[in-house]
């Protein structure tokens, strides 16, 4: 059925659209400035556009603004919108903590996981990827507890090592890099994880494939990329508060 002509929604969606156009251009801007700044290559940093807790018109309006990245934390939430936004050509990215019984949603429905912390959790999406026909190595970043918080995710930096010799040899995966959430105030921490980055090219299977670092959100993109992120994950300065 034809949804119904509803000038007022039509409205709502037209003023969405030209803000989410305007703060992505806003960003993309700041983000080219930064690169200039610190001597790096623009192109070399990817906009991920972080939608959790945002509606499917938001997405569809970022994505009109040419927007392809989109970042979601919440397993369900990411399922309905996929679902709902099925016509449109997106890369799906999972940031969100992952749950060992939840994997196989994850392995076949997104594109990249950047919450990997474990030999456990890489094995099992490696596995449920694979049983997928024909689809590409699904993209994995190993998250770092780079702080040592006790609240958060991720390995402690000593496993991190290990852990790229595993993973990076598992058959449907590939291991791209490294993922961060520095305590607050811990800007330091992105040049201590670019360190970890580096000292673990050689231990990985393909060093060719090890290329990312997955780090700065809206309050501290800036110094992120100044220490080599190539995905900042953006949510609140794309699209305000979350609802
Ligand atoms: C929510 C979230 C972001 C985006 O945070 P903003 O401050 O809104 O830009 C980035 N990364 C992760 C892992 C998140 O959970």
């Amino acid at each position: 059925m034809m949804p119904a002509y509803n000038p007022k929604r039509i409205l709502i969606e037209v003023v969405m659209m030209t803000d989410f156009a305007i703060n992505r251009q806003q960003v993309t801007r700041e983000i080219c400035q930064i690169c200039e700044d610190v001597g790096r290559t623009a192109s070399d940093v990817q906009l991920l556009a972080v939608s959790k807790k945002q509606l499917p018109a938001a997405i569809r309006a970022l994505h009109a603004a040419g927007q392809v990245a989109f970042g979601e934390n919440y397993l369900q939430e990411a399922l309905s919108k996929q679902a709902e936004l099925a016509d449109l050509s997106l890369e799906w990215h999972f940031i969100g903590q992952i749950q060992r019984n939840k994997t196989r949603d994850i392995a076949c429905h997104f594109d990249w996981v950047h919450g990997v912390d474990r030999v456990l959790i890489a094995e099992r999406l490696s596995a449920q990827r694979g049983e997928g026909s024909g689809l590409s190595p699904l993209n994995l970043c190993l998250q770092v507890n780079i702080d040592q918080e006790v609240s958060k995710g991720g390995c402690l930096p000593a496993e991190v090592p290990e852990l790229v010799a595993a993973i990076s040899r598992l058959p449907y995966v590939a291991l791209r890099g490294l993922m961060v959430i520095p305590e607050a105030g811990h800007k330091d921490a992105f040049v201590r994880t670019h360190a970890l980055f580096e000292s673990a090219r050689s231990v990985h299977a393909d060093p060719q494939q090890w290329d990312t670092l997955s780090m700065g959100m809206s309050g501290d993109f800036a110094e992120a990329i100044a220490a080599g992120a190539t995905i900042v994950r953006i949510g609140t300065a794309l699209f305000g508060a979350r609802i």
